[in-house]
């Protein structure tokens, strides 16, 4: 049995245990989704949370009474009928939008759904579902459309299958980077700034510098250069790229002295034209430009969604400039590095899939080849798995996407590798061959991380924010025990300074048991207590998130455990 079929089946049981309880309830349409299934209803009084339980209730009787589900094929017009006398004027919507002069129905005990299927044979081959969630959802998904409810729902096929995902979806929960973000006091997201625009707060901001210094030194390390551009261009750039026709309406465009300006969607204009500056030689490249580039995006409000979706967010963006012939080995490069990056920020697993030519594409037959072939090869080369998106590639070149998979095992959009053959054409660039003729580079966009905003959001969840030491934003809290221990303390916050260790002080008049458990809700990694003892005896008393009690300790041999850790970047 097809999992989708049985979420599917289970959506009909509820709806028919809604009608059943509210009669005078609409239904709008009831598919199965990834994790499970929703059904969406047009009911005056809104559903409580308490109403979840009565339909689970009665959704158990319908199971129980184990109806068969039948399929019917009944002329449009009749069944336009019988929907109008049943009052479902959403149905009837749908019927309309259905072509050709039949529409299939299915039916079990007395309930009756507009469906073309599949479904399971009878309602009693329900053996584990739950409801989960109200929300509410526009019809269609049109804001101009009547909001209706929308319940969802999960089935499996066992107990045991159910009860583990809804141990999985409560650990989700308690790791949402919405939530532990707020909690740790990383970033806002609010009306006043607008929405999907991140408010970085201090420990946030530098969780993002750490992550940015470390990518920044990776890059020069691997040959790329850095380059910087402004945040607004002009829209001609936007003509010449092809951004203003195919991507005009998720750009922010205004105008200043008369002239029509763009704020970057992407930032690859801008290092074209540092390509285009002066003549190259085939001697030059591969070149490797480089920057963190900060882009804005114009996303609708509703698919806006914490750090993952937002409508600013900063990209680790390079383009390398390339012979056809070195295009290959750079996409090796690339991979090297997308998997020393994961595995250095404690990333074990990923998937790999390919994207390949769509329909609509532009381009010659032999550069699409020429493209996928090196992608492929490359992917060959390094022996990896990956899954092929068929014609999902974007319109002018294939592309590798690299997902990686967190502690709960969901998976997390970051790296892209791009070949693009458009962009090089649009731009006019060239290169001066070995022959002494001119010739069009390749050029390959990438990113490591993707949005930095997306990866600071998997990050928090993946370590259920308690970032390893070398990422946390305070690697220790000083806790004097009482005043008395304050001297001290505070020679001990300097030494640690002067060490480059991430360190504050906790002089707040408080007992030292809410100190501490204020130091464990913000996940600090080494907490150092002090009181008269270690003063006089010129020690500290170190407790380890990882590791518990470590008992007393010598200032210069803390440094230096701790200055290891941080150096090996230890998980
Ligand atoms: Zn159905
Ligand atoms: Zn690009």
């Amino acid at each position: 049995m097809e999992l989708a079929t049985l979420r599917h089946s289970t959506s009909h049981v509820m709806a028919q245990a809604v009608k059943v309880l509210w009669p005078k309830t609409m239904l709008g349409i009831g598919p199965a989704i990834e994790d499970g299934f929703y059904y969406d209803f047009d009911k005056e009084e809104p559903f409580e949370p308490e109403d979840l339980d009565k339909i689970e209730a009665k959704m158990r009787d319908i199971i129980k009474k184990d109806y068969k589900f039948e399929r019917l094929e009944m002329k449009k017009q009749d069944a336009l009928k019988l929907f109008k006398s049943m009052g479902e004027i959403y149905k009837i919507d749908l019927i309309k939008a259905i072509p050709g002069d039949t529409v299939m129905l299915y039916k079990n005990g007395n309930f009756i759904d507009l469906c073309k299927g599949p479904h399971i044979e009878f309602t009693g081959q329900i053996k584990a579902f739950q409801l989960l969630s109200i929300a509410g959802a526009y019809w269609h998904g049109i804001e101009t459309n009547p909001m209706l409810q929308r319940i969802y729902g999960t089935a499996f096929e066992s107990e045991i299958a159910l009860k583990e995902y809804l141990m999985l979806i409560e650990e989700a929960k308690k790791r949402d980077h919405r939530i532990l973000g707020k909690q740790l006091e990383y970033f806002s997201l609010n009306e006043e700034v607008g929405p999907g625009l991140v408010l970085y707060h201090p420990k946030g901001a530098m969780l993002r510098t750490i992550i940015e210094n470390y990518i920044k030194t990776e890059h020069l390390k691997r040959g790329y250069e850095l380059v910087v551009g402004p945040h607004i261009m002009k829209s001609d750039i936007w003509v010449e790229s092809g951004h203003y026709d195919y991507y005009k309406e998720n750009m922010y465009i205004f105008k200043v002295e008369g002239q029509e300006y763009a704020i970057k969607p992407m930032n690859c204009p801008g290092h074209i034209l540092v390509y285009r500056s002066k003549t190259r030689s085939y001697r030059d490249l591969p070149i490797r430009y480089f920057e963190l580039g900060t882009v804005y995006r114009n996303e609708k409000s509703g698919v806006l969604h914490g750090l993952l979706r937002v409508r600013g967010f900063t990209q680790d963006d390079a383009h390398i400039f390339c012979l056809r012939e070195q295009a290959e080995d750079e996409i090796i490069k690339v991979i090297d590095f997308v998997i020393d990056t994961l595995n250095v920020f404690g990333f074990d697993e990923f998937s790999v899939e390919l994207s390949t030519r769509p329909a609509k594409s532009i381009g010659n037959d032999e550069d699409w080849e020429a493209a996928q072939s090196a992608l492929i090869n490359a992917l060959k080369r390094k022996y990896l798995e990956y899954s092929v998106n068929e014609g999902e590639g974007a319109f002018y070149g294939p592309k590798i996407d690299i997902k990686l998979k967190d502690a709960l095992k969901r998976e997390w959009q970051c790296a892209t590798i791009q070949c693009d053959f458009n962009l090089p054409e649009r731009f006019d660039l060239k290169y001066i061959g070995q022959d002494g003729k001119e010739y069009r580079p390749i050029m390959i966009h990438r990113v490591i991380l993707g949005s930095i905003e997306r990866f600071i959001g998997a990050l928090i969840e993946h370590f259920a924010g308690a970032l390893p030491l070398w990422l946390a934003p305070t690697q220790a809290l000083i806790i004097p025990v009482s005043e008395k221990a304050m001297e001290y303390s505070r020679k001990i916050e300097k030494l640690l300074f002067e060490n480059d260790i991430r360190v504050a002080l906790d002089s707040r008049n408080e007992r030292l048991q809410k100190k501490i458990r204020d130091a464990e809700v913000e996940k600090i990694p080494y907490m150092v207590i002090i009181g008269e003892r270690e003063a006089t005896e010129g020690s500290l008393s170190i407790r380890s998130k990882s590791q518990g009690d470590l008992g007393e300790i010598k200032p210069e041999d803390f440094i230096q455990m701790i200055k290891k850790e941080i150096q090996e970047k230890v998980r």
